[in-house]
């Protein structure tokens, strides 16, 4: 199949409020269908330990996302120039059971990365991001890692349970699953459980930037070094919508306020440019509290950009 194929539908083809519901209206694929780049979608929320919704999320993000056009005019990206990009649905998890759902998303993983799509995925709580990096290191060793978020997601457990949302990354890195040297967390803030909160990500390597380190600035000159900090080999862009401030994404479970700009969310994205990036997601929009859309919309927006960053997509 050629890239002809892999178009979103036009706006001045099929009026914006029609057609089909993928993310941009691209057309909908199975796994076989050979594709640079999938959307995929993961409604799980089950992991989630204040206000839930995420669950609805992937509906609501392809909904947001019938605004979207194809060029982007700010980097002059034009991903569907090059890549051929689909929709390829939702993972079908067991809602009655977190653990048997962690298996079936790596599983799901498994096979599209088997077919060398680069997943782009649409949460869902951030509990997911634990299966979809044990199939990336499976295929590609360590992974490197921009980690935009409020929190750490470190915690060795919540509740007593190891897996949940504030835990996959504690849990990564238990399992090797990242480089740590090459891992950056962007927009941390907020009140914590122990002063040392902060301490233990940094002593396993990381880079940790508290959103106070952002305040008031452009985070160009900050992408500048994580991209010298994270290349040299494969990197996933792990974006919870919470890192940005509650004024501009309201629609998510686990506020803090004092958070990230839109603006500074795209210098984030777009500073991931020629980075060898394997994937990317977009998590914890709960729509129930976004009663505008408008946090949908954004997390649209940011899965857009991660597209435009993919090794291959040229500028025009
Ligand atoms: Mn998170
Ligand atoms: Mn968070």
């Amino acid at each position: 199949m050629t890239k002809e194929l892999f178009q979103p539908l036009s706006g001045n083809v099929m009026p914006r409020f029609g057609g089909p519901a993928t993310f941009m209206r691209l057309p909908a694929c199975g796994y076989e269908a050979n594709l640079d780049a999938a959307f995929i979608g993961v409604p799980f929320d089950i992991g989630t330990s204040n206000r839930p919704g995420a669950r609805l999320a992937p509906r609501q993000i392809r909904d947001e996302s019938r605004m979207l056009r194809p060029y982007n005019m700010a980097t002059r990206a034009a991903p569907f120039d090059a890549l051929r990009v689909a929709d390829v649905g939702d993972v079908p998890i067991n809602t009655f059971n977190l653990l048997k759902s962690i298996d079936i998303i790596e599983a799901h993983y498994d096979r599209l990365l088997a077919t060398g799509a680069i997943p782009l995925t649409m949460g869902g709580d951030h509990t997911i991001v634990l299966p979809i990096l044990r199939a990336l290191k499976r295929r590609h060793g360590p992974i490197g890692l921009v980690h935009v978020d409020a929190h750490a997601d470190i915690n060795d457990d919540m509740f007593g349970e190891k897996i949940a949302h504030g835990t996959p990354f504690r849990r990564a890195v238990e399992e090797g699953l990242l480089d740590c040297s090459r891992v950056v967390q962007i927009g941390l803030r907020g009140t914590g459980y122990a002063a040392d909160d902060f301490d233990w990500p940094r002593e396993q390597g990381f880079r940790v930037v508290q959103a106070e380190e952002c305040w008031y600035k452009s985070l160009a000159p900050l992408m500048n070094e994580v991209a010298d900090r994270v290349r040299g080999g494969p990197v996933y862009i792990s974006f919870d919508i919470d890192g940005l401030d509650p004024a501009y994404a309201p629609g998510t479970g686990t506020v803090e306020i004092g958070g990230l700009t839109v603006p500074q969310g795209l210098e984030i994205i777009r500073g991931c440019r020629g980075l060898d990036i394997v994937g990317g997601d977009l998590v914890e929009v709960s729509p129930p509290y976004d009663t505008t859309g408008n946090t949908a919309l954004l997390g649209a927006n940011l899965l857009y950009e991660m597209l435009c960053v993919l090794p291959g997509v040229p500028t025009r």
